[in-house]
């Protein structure tokens, strides 16, 4: 699977969303152009990636969202840029994969942010927002 063949893009990437005060657009307008995305929409978090999200709390996933955020996209040149972010193994991989947040192609493609240039702590801070709403929300729809 590639991260090219998402054939919703197009389509999902029109009009932008809700804006929040700080400039960056409302997680759940972004979730919502996500859910048209085909692609995007496959990913799910396991039984298992649930329960270990549950079991952590959400201040604890949100600061490991931060972390592999900041550590694997948050460069200007991330190494293996496009392949960095594994399938499985924690529930915020799964997330950037259905978030478009797991490399800085879909950032520039689905978050308008472009590539190149390290992400500012604010880009970090909504990109990690974005990721937490997905995640709620998968836990909110899966119990
Ligand atoms: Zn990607």
């Amino acid at each position: 699977m590639t991260h090219g063949d998402d054939p919703g893009d197009v389509q999902a990437c029109g009009p932008e969303g809700r804006r929040l005060p700080d400039g960056f657009e409302d997680p759940l307008s972004v979730l919502d152009r996500l859910s048209r995305s085909t692609f995007r929409s496959r990913f799910h978090l396991r039984e298992g990636d649930r329960a270990y999200a549950r079991s952590k709390g959400r201040e604890t996933i949100a600061r490991h969202a931060r972390e592999l955020l900041e550590g694997r996209i948050g460069a200007a040149h991330p190494r293996n840029d496009g392949r960095q972010t594994p399938m499985r193994g924690h529930p915020v991989f799964i997330a950037q994969h259905a978030t478009a947040t797991c490399c800085r192609g879909c950032v520039a493609k689905w978050h308008h942010i472009p590539r190149g240039r390290e992400l500012s702590g604010q880009e970090l801070d909504h990109l990690v927002a974005v990721v937490m709403a997905w995640i709620e929300q998968e836990l909110a729809v899966r119990p």
